[in-house]
C-alpha cells in the first residue's frame, strides 16, 4: 500500500492513529507542528479507516502498483485443487488400509 500523508493539512488530531488496525502510524510533533506519519507501512491492510475518519482529508491510502503488494494471495483455484487432492488421499488412505 501506497499511504500518502499531507503535512499542510495534517492537523495532528490522532484519529487515523487510534483508528488504525495495523498500527501502522504515529503522531510526531516537531516543536510547532503535530503531525501523522507512517511507522509501519509494511502492516498496512488498506482499509482506508485512516482515510474515511480524517477531518481534513489529509492522509491517502491507495494500492502499490502491481506486484508491490507483500500480502501472500492464495487463489481459489489453488485452493480448491490443494483440498481435492487431500481429499483424494484420504480416500486412498481409508480403502487400502
Ligand atoms: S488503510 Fe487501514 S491499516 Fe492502512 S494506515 Fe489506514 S487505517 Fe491503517
Ligand atoms: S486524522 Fe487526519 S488530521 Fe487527524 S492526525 Fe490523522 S491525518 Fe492528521
Amino acid at each position: 500500500m501506497e499511504i500518502e500523508i499531507f503535512t499542510d493539512k495534517c492537523i495532528g488530531c490522532g484519529k487515523c492513529v487510534e483508528n488504525c488496525p495495523g498500527g501502522v502510524l504515529s503522531i510526531t510533533n516537531d516543536g510547532s507542528h503535530s503531525c501523522v506519519s507512517v511507522t509501519n507501512k509494511d502492516f498496512c491492510l488498506g482499509c482506508k479507516r485512516c482515510t474515511r475518519l480524517c477531518p481534513n482529508y489529509a492522509i491517502k491510502v491507495r494500492r502499490s502498483p502491481k506486484g508491490e503488494n507483500k500480502r501472500v494471495f492464495i487463489s481459489p483455484r489453488a485452493l480448491f485443487v490443494s483440498f481435492s487432492f487431500l481429499i483424494g488421499l484420504m480416500a486412498i488412505l481409508f480403502f487400502f488400509n
